[in-house]
């Protein structure tokens, strides 16, 4: 269920925010950052509201395997595949994770260095 009371990614998801979307199916919605950190930056969510990686369970296995598969295609699409990309899941506060509607970053048409900050 949507957590559309508190939640902006559900907010995205239910559309009562707008967002640049690239992709949508059942399962997921991916849409431009607003803030992007590369010249491409999509953000992939699942439907559900789940707030952090942390909180995963067995029983979410099908939505993170789509969540990482639906990465890929969607960097496919992209043309990002044959320079390289970043995929990057902030997790809690610490890690600079801001908004708990767990989030893959998808980043690329850049070099990245490592480590990360
Ligand atoms: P986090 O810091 O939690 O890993 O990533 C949250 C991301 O959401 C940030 O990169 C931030 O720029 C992005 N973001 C925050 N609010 C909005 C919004 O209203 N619309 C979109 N498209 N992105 C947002
Ligand atoms: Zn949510």
């Amino acid at each position: 269920m949507p957590n559309t009371d508190r939640c902006l990614f559900c907010r995205i998801v239910t559309g009562e925010i707008v967002a640049k979307k690239v992709h949508e199916d059942d399962e997921v919605v991916a849409f431009n950052d607003i803030n992007p950190q590369a010249p491409t930056h999509v953000l992939v969510i699942p439907r559900k509201h789940i707030p952090t990686l942390d909180d995963l369970t067995t029983a979410d296995t099908s939505i993170a395997g789509t969540l990482m598969v639906r990465s890929a295609q969607i960097a496919r699409n992209l043309h990002l595949s044959s320079d390289g990309y970043r995929v990057v899941i902030n997790t809690g506060e610490a890690a600079g994770q801001t908004v708990f509607h767990i989030h893959a970053h998808i980043l690329g048409g850049r070099n990245f260095g490592w480590p990360p900050g």
